[in-house]
């Protein structure tokens, strides 16, 4: 399918960011934005890239009244030799699918849905920041736009991407974060919708990140909804613990998002021999490790942030300083070699770099 495309007109471009220290994360979108349309019986068409502009949706669009909305996050970098790379977006296209199917939305065409990223970031390839750490962050989306107020799968989609410079998320180093384990709220539970990345997650874990955050923490760590016992993640992040030799993440039970961070981080630490084991790890056991001495390490691992090392673990009033409140050497390792690989500076040994453009 050729993907039509209608570069911005000069009164439609905006200034470019001057200063990349200054680059935050959310605020700042190109000129241009990928988008196609979907109806039952005629399937993906009209793909299409098109100055930045609002979107056309009745108020009735479905999306907007039942939550079937997807979303997707992944990065743009700028390699050593000039080249910009994108880091596993098939998997992150296969995710989005799976999220698709979980709450009945349509399934996308991975070869077109790359086609038109690749597109779309080569048209705004100016938009791709220079500075070390800094990247381009990519939002595929789908919202269901059937006009209709009954309850039941919508007949029509939208599927758009939109990108934006984004800076280097450690400004000041890699600070550890504290971490709130909340024992009230949940955010999802198996044979939910927590696997999938979908709108109504973030919905259900607003409050509870609002009043941790009130309560100066950075992050919440949920726990499974049936017993508040069992970790699951935290916002945005997969999280691994370091008990003795044995790093430990939760299981892909349903109720966490499989993210790619956390898929790269075990492959890297079964291939460096260090045993990881994805099983159910008691918030009790975390705890009694912090007092005992054995718990080594903890770090939340995501695209925004890569490895996220947590300095201190907050249970029902206690805190627990982990790693001195220093990073670990195990958070640190595989931070600077996935760094490395994203950026071109290491080798590529699982071949997850995806260049967008010849040498
Ligand atoms: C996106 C996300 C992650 C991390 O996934 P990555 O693919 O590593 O970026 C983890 N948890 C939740 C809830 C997420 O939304």
């Amino acid at each position: 399918m050729d993907i039509h495309v209608q570069p911005a007109g000069p009164d439609q471009r905006k200034p470019k960011p001057t200063d990349e220290s200054q680059l935050g994360f959310g605020d700042l979108l190109t000129d241009h934005m990928f988008i196609m349309d979907f109806d039952e019986g005629r399937g993906w068409h009209n793909p299409r890239v098109v100055p930045y502009q609002a979107l056309k949706m009745d108020p009735a669009a479905m999306g907007l009244h039942y939550g079937q909305e997807i979303f997707e996050g992944l990065k743009a970098y700028r390699l050593a030799d000039g080249r910009i790379s994108l880091f596993r977006p098939e998997s992150n296209i296969a995710r989005m699918n799976r999220s698709a199917a979980r709450i009945c939305m349509a399934q996308l065409d991975v070869p077109l849905v790359l086609e038109g990223m690749k597109q779309l970031i080569l048209l705004d390839r100016e938009w791709v920041p220079r500075s070390p750490g800094t990247s381009l962050y990519i939002r595929p989306t789908m919202i269901a736009n059937e006009p209709h107020l009954g309850v039941r799968p919508s007949r029509s989609y939208v599927f758009y991407i939109i990108i934006g410079p984004v800076g280097a998320y450690y400004k000041e180093g890699l600070n550890p974060v504290k971490i709130y384990v909340e024992d009230v709220y949940i955010r999802a539970a198996v044979g939910g919708i927590g696997e999938a990345k979908t709108a109504g997650n973030y919905a259900a874990s607003l409050l509870a990140a609002e009043k941790a955050k009130e309560k100066g923490f950075t992050q919440v760590l949920w726990l499974d909804a049936v017993e508040r016992r069992y970790v699951e993640e935290v916002g945005t992040m997969n999280m691994f613990f370091v008990i003795n030799d044995e790093v430990i993440t939760a299981p892909l039970n349903g109720s966490i998002l499989p993210g790619i961070t956390r898929d790269s981080v075990i492959t890297i630490l079964r291939d460096w021999g260090v045993k990881v084991s994805e099983r159910s790890l008691a918030i009790d056991e975390v705890t009694a490790a912090a007092e005992s001495g054995s718990l080594k390490e903890a770090f939340g691992a995501g695209t925004a942030a890569v490895i996220s090392p947590v300095g201190q673990i907050t249970y029902k009033g206690t805190d627990y300083v982990v790693a001195g409140g220093k990073m670990g050497d195990l958070s640190r390792r595989l931070y600077d070699e996935i760094v490395g690989i994203q950026y071109g500076q290491k080798d590529d040994p699982y071949g997850w770099r995806y260049p967008l453009t010849e040498a």
